[in-house]
């Protein structure tokens, strides 16, 4: 496979400096799109040197994309074949192994596992791969069998909805790529236990980023009745019931995930206590408002409203929306959590939206924690990118 390598080569003073120490990315302005390299097929590995010809290392060419390499190995000698995998996954597995008893974590999270583009979640014997990179999905039989050999998982799923392999030219079908899955599988996690759906959900299938999040609430919940809104299959919710809450009400618009988080009410012993509300989730706040509902933990985990830079002052807008209505069903001394997964809207404009919002609903709060992704979803120390994920909590004193 990498016998013949392809060569790519940097434009004349482009810094090379910045790759060599690790920056895993080339920008198509910084390498030379000669024909060839422009014909090249998405996907392809190849030796990427500097203007003066001396090597770099291994990329991962897509010239249709506006990341035309991305870094795979620092040795340009290197074979990317099951072994290379192999030696990538044990590295990720050993990080996992070392926080977590149980096997269930993001066990790859793409460039900061050295997996460009690749995410894995492991749901114990079963896992989800995300190839959201054309060099993956070339790749993507030596990397299932790698991953079935270090992990000894028995089914393998590939899920293709990420809106990342659009912008790849990836087609959108997921597919069981090894052994065979019986249905939606139970996930322990902060004491609770989760159903997940890994052929038909979202992403793959729960939200392993926010187990810190959930920890943090489920403490504060405990005595307290939770309102728990963009629930999915109740990632706040079940922690919360599970720790200790008196009740908890589930908001989603998706009914098939709230039927998984009923499954996971049942499955934690928790169901006589939880509720659920297949509704738009601004319906459901200015509803429970004009009920004269209120709640001493309210959390608020909506769809990255802000994807990219070109969506950010909406998607700000519609944060600080949530805040406000939501804000209105906090108790006094209550919390209200409010989360964030998008890039383009980071931490201080995310909390200037918060502030704002909660500001225009009459009320006073002050902040306790601003928490983010848990330890399965490493950063690339260079991807500033990479830190998605807030969750800002809110005590209201007022
Ligand atoms: N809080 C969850 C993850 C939420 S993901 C956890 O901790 O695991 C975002 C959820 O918002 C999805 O389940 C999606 O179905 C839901 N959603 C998106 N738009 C919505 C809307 N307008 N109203 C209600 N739910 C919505």
């Amino acid at each position: 496979m990498t016998d013949a390598i392809a060569t790519v080569r940097l434009r004349p003073k482009v810094d090379a400096r910045r790759l060599r120490r690790g920056f895993p990315w080339v920008y198509a302005n910084q390498l030379v799109t000669d024909r060839r390299t422009r014909s090249l097929k998405a996907g392809t590995i190849a030796r990427l040197e500097d203007a003066e010809r001396y090597p770099i290392g291994v990329v991962a060419v897509n010239p249709n994309s506006k990341i035309i390499a991305r870094f795979l190995d620092h040795d340009p000698d290197i074979r990317v074949d099951q072994e290379w995998f192999g030696h990538r996954l044990r590295r990720a597995l050993h990080g996992r192994e070392a926080i977590y008893k149980t096997p269930y974590y993001r066990l790859v999270h793409a460039e900061a596992d050295g997996l460009p583009g690749v995410v894995i979640d492991r749901f114990g014997s079963a896992a989800v791969i995300q190839p959201n990179a054309a060099w993956a999905d070339e790749l993507l039989e030596p990397l299932v069998e790698a991953l079935a050999a270090q992990t000894g998982v028995t089914a393998i799923v590939k899920n293709a909805q990420g809106r990342a392999r659009t912008l790849e030219g990836l087609d959108n079908v997921s597919s069981v790529l090894l052994g065979y899955l019986d249905g939606p599988v139970a996930v322990p996690m902060n004491g609770a236990t989760y159903i997940a759906d890994l052929l038909g959900g979202q992403k793959t299938g729960l939200y392993y980023d926010q187990r810190p999040n959930h920890a943090f609430v489920a403490n504060l919940a405990r005595g307290t009745t939770v309102l728990d809104v963009f629930s999915h299959v109740g990632g706040f919710a079940l922690a919360a019931l599970a720790g200790g809450a008196d009740r908890a009400l589930s908001v989603d618009s998706s009914v098939a995930a709230l039927k998984l988080a009923v499954a996971g009410a049942k499955a934690s012993k928790v169901d006589d206590r939880f509720e659920t509300r297949a509704v738009d989730a601004f319906d459901a706040l200015e509803t429970l408002h004009e009920e004269g509902r209120k709640f001493g933990t309210v959390v608020c985990d909506p769809p990255a409203f802000a994807p990219n830079a070109k969506a950010l002052d909406a998607g700000l807008r519609a944060y600080e929306k949530v805040a406000r209505l939501s804000a209105r069903l906090v108790d006094e001394g209550g919390t209200l959590t409010l989360c964030s997964c998008s890039h383009a809207a980071d931490l201080e404009r995310f909390r200037s939206s918060c502030v704002r919002g909660i500001g225009r609903a009459g009320r006073r709060s002050q902040i306790i924690r601003t928490g983010f992704a848990g330890p399965d979803h490493p950063q690339h120390p260079d991807l500033a990118e990479s830190g998605y994920l807030k969750a800002m909590t809110f005590r209201f004193i007022g």
